[in-house]
Parts: structure tokens; C-alpha cells; sequence
């Protein structure tokens, strides 16, 4: 049958939609079509509170005017340029926005188009620079237990999340990870940083290195809290020691910010809330509040330098057709702008202990058994039924959708993390509409 003859369809079917169980999904379809402010609605005009920011992106709320219009100029006035040789002053002007946003001496950006790219991105980068200073050995990657890196290779293996690296085979040669620091036997209901583990935690990096020798090992991904395994918040001291293990081995330390960066914990980035500066960090999401897909990697001085200045011709064979893509670069300005203009990145400081105290109320909720926040961003970990992990987060997020409100949950744990537009009351619909939903689950 040619392609003409096939009938056109409008159905579900066609879309093999992405992390999403597509039999059960298609079976019983959640949709929404409109989106402003904290709010999605649904093709019906229910409003949903959105508790998630989408999916830890829309950080200024949705479809704001500024961005929306920024885009549509852009779009009328050149939709597309290359970056490979040729180049667009907008580009040039979101590169030296996010460099002075950025903390120390990261000062040069490259442009990918989501986070999993700027991961991938970041590890390159962190091989050619080792090549060019004569350390070519210096190829390992250290990633963590229930890290999540997106779904290039290079993320899913420094990743630590088994389902998202078992269909995919022998992946990047020469990974190793660092334990995850969750620990609720000392650290349940910590409220901010858990006091117990970062010593250990960090320590065991000095294991590997002893393992492996500091000779072969490229550099280190972490993101400073761990968001998609359910907000893993980092003890105590953890970041330092392993920013100075990092030092003393002369290794690269990542930060992956793709949900850290851009106001999530109050400051423009993690690296600045927790006073370490990694070597680079890889963005996305926030960085256009999510209306054009963008990502990048923060990049020091040092390690553009090396490169660049290593010979003649192209330094690094990198690169995507929409690195810099202009609708995105228009979108992203227009969003450093709105979080400068609204002191977004100050509200969210402002907000998080409101926020903290509201999310923590839960503690006495049905089947909750650990709660751990920072920033504007918390986890409730949930019981798992036994022999049925993930089911009862899961029926909490459906029931949770059918009451006007949307939670991201993985695992067994459920996620709120609000747009830095939020207000109290919203917060607190959130977390009333979530103890409502756990009294009615099993
Ligand atoms: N890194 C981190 C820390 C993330 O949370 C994500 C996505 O949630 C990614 C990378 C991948 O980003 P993307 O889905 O844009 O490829």
C-alpha cells in the first residue's frame, strides 16, 4: 500500500508518545490544549493547576506574552540560520547573557536543543579537553546511582536509573557511578539538606579513583539535587567534597542544572545556591521557559581556551543544525528578561520556606513515608503497594488530574515543583488537593 492510499487518521494511535505507557495511555487519554500562567485546560475548559511547571521547565508560568511575542518576531523576521560558520546577533547576545548569569569564570556557551544533548555536549567537551592538553588517557566518566542525564548514550551512562539503560545494551565503555545519597533510614523528613551522609557519599569517589586511577578519568556528572528520581536533596557538605576529590585529581565536575538552573532553589543556579563551582554545567528547560526547545552547556574559560587555542581549523567537530536556532535564542532572551524584570529567581527564594512548611504538612498523609525539599522543589515518597511499585503514585496522579491539579511522580514518589510565579494559596491548593487524593487511594 503507498503511503497516498492509506486514509488519513485522527485518532490517537499514530503518536508513540515518549516515558508514557501508550496502551494504557490511549485507553484512557489525558489531554490539554491551552495554557497560561500556573494554569493547563483541558480541550473541555477544565482548569488544571499545574504543581510541575510542565515538566520542570515553564519556570516563568505559561505563555507569557513577552516570550510568546519575541518568538513571533523572530519567527517573521528570520526564522532559521546556521551556526556552523555563519552567525546571528541574537545568538551572540543569549551566549553573553547566560555567560555573566553564570557562576565564576564559566563564560563561554555552547547550544544544544534539550537536555539530553547538553549532556552528551558536556561529556565531549570533557574528552577533547583532556586530548588537547596532552592527557588523552583521561577517559572515564564517573556519573551516580538514580542520576538522570537524559537519553543520548552518553547520559543514559552516566545515568543511574536501570529501566532507562537495560533495552539499550552494552552503552559508553568505561562509566562508573557513584553511590546515590538517599538515605531515609537517618534522613527521612529532612527539611533542606539532610545532615547525615555527605562525607560518606562523597567519599566513595576516592574509592573509584583508587580503582580506576586518576589518570583515566575524564570528569564527574552529578546534578546537584537529583530531580527525576524523585528529588534526592544532597546532605550536608556532599557537593564541597566532591568538588575538592575533583580538584585533587585533577578531574572535571559537571553539574547537571537542566532542572536546577533558573531560579529552582532561588539562585540562577545550584552552583551559586550551594557556593561549588563545577567545571561546566549543562542547561535546558528553564532556559526558555520550555516555548522553544534549547539547551546548553556552560563552559570555563579555561577549557574553551585550551581547546581553541590548541591549532588551527575547527576545535571541536560539534554541533547540531539548530545550535543557536534563532525562534529559540529570541526565546531565551525574552526569558532572562522576565526573570530579571519580575525578580523570579528572588520569589522563588522568597517562596521556599512557605513552601517547605506547606509541603511538609503532608507528613501525616496516608501511605506518605518521606518528604525532602529544597528550593521550590519538594518530593512526598509514597509506600509502594507491595508487589505493585509506582501503582499507588501512579492512581495519585490520575486522581489528582481529575481534580484540577497535575503532579509529576516517578517511582512511588510525587513531585511539586511549582513556576517561580506561584503564590501561597496556590501552594497550598496544591498539597490540600494531594492529601485529599491519598485519603481516597488505597
Ligand atoms: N538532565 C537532567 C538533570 C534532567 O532532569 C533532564 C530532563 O528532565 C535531562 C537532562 C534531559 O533533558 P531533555 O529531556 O531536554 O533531553
Amino acid at each position: 500500500m503507498t503511503a497516498h492510499a492509506k486514509p488519513p487518521t485522527n485518532d490517537l494511535e499514530a503518536f508513540w508518545m515518549p516515558f508514557t505507557p501508550n496502551r494504557a495511555f490511549k485507553a484512557d487519554p489525558r489531554l490539554v490544549e491551552r495554557a497560561e500562567g500556573m494554569y493547563y485546560y483541558t480541550p473541555d475548559h477544565r482548569a488544571i493547576l499545574d504543581a510541575t511547571s510542565g515538566l520542570w521547565c515553564v519556570n516563568a508560568g505559561h505563555c507569557r506574552p513577552q516570550i510568546v511575542e519575541a518568538i513571533q518576531r523572530q519567527a517573521a523576521r528570520m526564522g532559521y540560520a546556521t551556526s556552523f560558520n555563519l552567525g546571528h546577533p541574537k545568538a551572540f547576545e543569549l551566549a553573553s547573557r547566560l555567560a555573566h548569569l553564570l557562576p565564576g569564570d564559566l563564560d563561554h556557551v555552547f547550544f544544544t536543543n534539550s537536555g539530553s544533548e547538553s549532556v552528551d555536549t558536556a561529556l565531549k567537551i570533557a574528552l577533547a579537553y583532556h586530548k588537547a592538553r596532552g592527557k588523552g588517557s583521561k577517559t572515564r566518566f564517573i556519573g551516580r546511582e538514580r542520576g538522570y542525564h537524559g537519553v543520548g548514550f552518553g547520559g543514559i551512562s552516566v545515568g543511574g536509573i536501570v529501566g532507562n539503560r537495560k533495552q539499550y545494551g552494552a552503552l559508553l565503555p568505561g562509566v562508573d557511578h557513584l553511590p546515590h545519597t538517599h538515605d531515609p533510614a537517618r534522613n527521612a523528613f529532612s527539611k533542606g539538606l539532610p545532615e547525615h551522609g555527605g562525607e560518606d557519599f562523597a567519599g566513595a569517589l576516592e574509592g573509584i579513583v583508587g580503582l580506576h586511577d586518576a589518570s583515566t578519568i575524564a570528569a564527574v556528572i552529578v546534578e546537584p539535587v537529583a530531580g527525576s528520581t524523585g528529588v534526592l536533596v544532597p546532605p550536608k557538605g556532599y557537593l564541597e567534597r566532591l568538588r575538592a576529590i575533583c580538584d585533587r585529581h585533577d578531574i572535571l565536575l559537571i553539574f547537571d542544572e537542566v532542572i536546577t538552573g533558573f531560579g529552582r532553589l532561588g539562585a540562577p543556579f545550584a552552583a551559586e545556591y550551594f557556593g561549588v563551582q563545577p567545571d561546566m554545567i549543562t542547561m535546558a528547560k528553564g532556559l526558555t521557559n520550555a516555548a522553544v526547545p534549547m539547551g546548553a552547556v556552560g563552559v570555563r574559560g579555561g577549557i574553551y581556551e585550551t581547546l581553541v587555542n590548541g591549532g588551527p581549523g575547527i576545535e571541536l567537530a560539534h554541533g547540531y543544525t539548530y545550535s543557536g536556532h534563532p525562534l529559540a535564542c529570541a526565546a531565551g532572551l525574552a526569558t532572562l528578561d522576565l526573570y530579571r524584570d519580575e525578580g523570579l529567581f528572588e520569589r522563588a527564594a522568597a517562596l521556599a520556606s512557605g513552601f517547605e512548611a506547606v509541603v511538609h504538612s503532608l507528613r501525616d498523609a496516608p501511605h506518605v513515608i518521606d518528604i525532602r525539599n529544597l528550593g521550590l522543589m519538594a518530593g512526598v515518597e509514597l509506600a509502594p503497594r507491595p508487589g505493585a511499585p509506582g501503582a499507588r503514585a501512579q492512581e495519585a496522579f490520575q486522581r489528582a488530574f481529575e481534580e484540577g491539579l497535575l503532579i509529576r511522580v516517578t517511582g512511588d514518589t510525587i513531585a511539586f515543583s511549582p513556576s517561580l510565579i506561584t503564590d501561597p494559596a496556590q501552594i497550598e491548593e496544591m498539597v490540600a488537593v494531594t492529601r485529599a487524593v491519598l485519603e481516597t487511594i488505597d
